[in-house]
């Protein structure tokens, strides 16, 4: 079996900012049939954030722009949780190289795990998210996906999953 990592929200696990989680079954089902094994990881965790904890939002630019030190990722409450991001986006990188993943399916809209938009105030930009960022110049192939539709668009094949509504 494959082993892909995957935003463990996809796959039901209730790691959201809010305590949620975004299952979908559309993915994992499709993951089955392509003989691939999931492999759950929550960027936001693995760096020490804890569950439920307030919303974060990248300063300016994007996920590159974070791990080239140009921006910061902040909560809600103010505080600077750049640090915890970069770690989590580490140990998720850590973990694919470990495991042999050459693929990441992660959920739209994440500063941490957003592939083509992040989320800024009310608004969804274009642009990756802090693990999705590393893990694409680690040379691990990213898919965003935006359920409940449950679209996968490979990252760099021109179409891109839609906006609609809802954050990380
Ligand atoms: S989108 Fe990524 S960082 Fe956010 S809860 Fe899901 S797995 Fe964790």
């Amino acid at each position: 079996m494959r082993p892909v990592l995957v935003s463990a929200c996809l796959l039901g696990i209730h790691c959201r900012y809010d305590g949620g989680e975004r299952l979908d079954d559309e993915l994992g089902e499709r993951l089955k049939r392509e003989g691939c094994g999931a492999v759950p990881v929550c960027p936001e965790q693995l760096g020490g954030l804890p569950t439920p904890r307030p919303p974060s939002e990248i300063t300016r630019g994007d996920g590159t722009a974070v791990l080239a030190g140009e921006a910061k990722v902040l909560a809600a409450d103010g505080s600077d949780v750049t640090e915890q991001y970069l770690r989590g986006a580490r140990q998720a990188l850590c973990l694919a190289q470990r495991l042999g993943c050459r693929r990441a399916y992660l959920k739209e809209k994440s500063p941490a795990c957003g592939v083509e938009w992040i989320r800024r105030g009310e608004r969804t930009c274009r642009g990756r998210g802090v693990a999705a960022a590393l893990l694409e110049s680690a040379g691990i192939e990213v898919f965003g996906v935006q359920p409940p539709a449950g679209g996968v668009e490979p990252a760099r094949a021109g179409g891109v999953v839609p906006p609609a509504g809802g954050g990380d």
